[in-house]
């Protein structure tokens, strides 16, 4: 049987693209992909990089402090979110385009609409066209999840939070993720009077649980007011503002409320419900190792499916299929030991076992060791770093590593390498130090701290 086109994209994200690019320029595949919003995606259009641009803005009031304290005499005059907003916006645009000529000088055809399953072969697309394919990869990602409660479209999630016309004095930033503490911090260092409640006992739920304690004094230390334990029952508009009456009893009144309790997939109304592809609790695309949904032609990437949702992990996911279907290279995307981090201030990046984790496994040596850092004790802050090795007894691997830090992304990439290696704790010992760093105390830790 003939086709429109080999390969038929749903989404322009990170793993779609990766995917449509490679099946097109490396594997000589014919691809069309569908796109109904920006190309891009949620990383670049509404997630990682306008987020990291504000974490940088958001930094510059602590800078201008300590120059001051290493004997420049500067002032600021005021943040200009207009200004800030309109260069922010210009480099989505700059960004967007790149990534459309990236796929055109792949040979891949985009089409700035919607698409809809309507067999395992063809999909329909919002103009009333129809194309038969031979395979259909859904990456169509994910979408910010709100609870419902009363007052609900009074909150905005962070989908919004990049075209706001003015900044609020105070916000509320509801959940305790990710998306929640990041932004918690980028408000806050933005000159924002900054409330976040979380249902549970700690933020960052699933992290080694001496880094988040970390991070959250930390942020506490900066002045942002973390309430554990503390849910929003309802929200209420009021003549100034937005009331917040909360399960602790309280009733605070905020300029802004920032939702950011997870994101849910986008799986619905794309017609695969009456296909055979099966769907979890969350919604999320049911794939196999190879991404290969029950229905034998389709296959789905990214947050779509649930699996590790990180820009990083959708590229990978969207090349290993690209490899596996169009390149004659089966590859399976091996979903352990990820890195990641959480551009909080202090930053934590994370890769491999938490302490908690690796202990409920076997015997561990815990290596940690927290100080005040150079660079900013010297201009009079407080501020501790945290470093941590996870090491099995056994093996004298490094199981994992947790650094709470400036910059603690940029690090945990390369701590990754050395630990998706399998380096033992022998290894970094082995490595000289580089002096004077923060990054050190990673090969200069001698004793555990604790044997459990
Ligand atoms: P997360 O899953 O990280 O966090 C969701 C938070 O909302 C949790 O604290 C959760 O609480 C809370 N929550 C969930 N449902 C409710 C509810 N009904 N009422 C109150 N609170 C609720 O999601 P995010 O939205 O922060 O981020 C989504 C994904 O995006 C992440 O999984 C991450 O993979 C990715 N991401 C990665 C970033 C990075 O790499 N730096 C940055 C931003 C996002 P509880 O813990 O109790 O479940």
């Amino acid at each position: 049987m003939s086709f429109d086109t080999d390969l038929f994209v749903i989404g322009g994200g990170s793993g779609g693209v990766r995917a449509a690019r490679i099946a097109a320029a490396e594997g000589g595949a014919r691809v069309m992909l569908a796109e109904e919003s920006r190309m891009g995606g949620t990383c670049v259009i509404r997630g990682c990089v306008p987020k990291k641009l504000m974490v940088f803005a958001s930094a510059f009031p602590e800078m201008v402090e300590d120059a001051n304290a290493y004997g420049w005499r500067v002032k600021s005059e005021g943040f200009d979110w207009p200004r800030f907003r309109t260069s922010l916006e210009a480099e989505l645009d700059r960004l967007e385009n790149a990534y459309r000529s990236t796929l055109l000088n792949a040979g891949v055809t985009i089409h700035d609409t919607r698409a809809t399953v309507i067999d395992p072969h063809t999909v329909r697309l919002a103009t009333g066209d129809t194309i038969t394919t031979k395979h259909i990869l859904i990456a169509t990602g994910g979408w910010p999840f709100v609870p419902d409660i009363p007052g609900k479209e009074l909150a905005i999630t962070s989908n919004d939070i990049f075209h706001l016309d003015s900044l609020p004095k105070r916000a509320l930033v509801v959940g305790g993720g990710y998306i929640a503490s990041e932004f918690a911090c980028i408000l806050h260092g933005l000159g924002v009077e900054v409330a976040q409640y979380y249902r549970g006992a700690q933020i960052l739920r699933g992290f080694d649980d001496e880094s988040r304690g970390h991070v959250a004094n930390a942020m506490q230390a900066r002045g942002i007011a973390i309430h554990c334990g503390t849910d929003v029952l309802r929200l209420e508009k009021t003549a100034t503002g937005i009331r917040a009456v909360a399960t602790d009893g309280s009733e605070r009144e905020f300029d802004l409320v920032l939702y950011a309790t997870g994101r849910r997939p986008n799986s619905t109304c794309l017609g695969l419900e009456d296909l055979g592809v099966k769907f979890g609790r969350n919604g999320q695309i049911i794939v196999d190792e190879w991404s290969q949904t029950a229905v034998p032609s389709i296959y789905a990437v990214g947050d779509v499916t649930d699996r590790v949702n990180l820009t990083p992990v959708a590229i990978r996911e969207g090349h290993a299929f690209a490899d596996t279907v169009f390149r004659g290279v089966p590859t399976k995307f091996d979903h352990d030991l990820i890195p990641s981090a959480i551009f909080t201030q202090p930053e934590l990046g994370s890769v491999g076992l938490s302490e908690e984790a690796a202990r409920d496994l076997e015997p561990i040596e815990v290596y940690s060791a927290a100080f005040r850092p150079m660079r900013t004790l010297f201009a009079g802050r407080q501020d501790r770093v945290l470093m941590k090795l996870i090491v099995s007894q056994a093996t004298r691997k490094v199981l994992g590593c947790h650094i709470v830090a400036p910059d603690a992304g940029e690090f945990i990439q390369l701590a990754a390498i050395a630990i998706r290696m399998g380096a033992t704790k022998e290894d970094f010992d082995r490595t000289v130090a580089v002096h004077p760093t923060l990054s050190e105390e990673l090969v200069t830790m001698r004793k555990p701290s604790r044997r459990t």
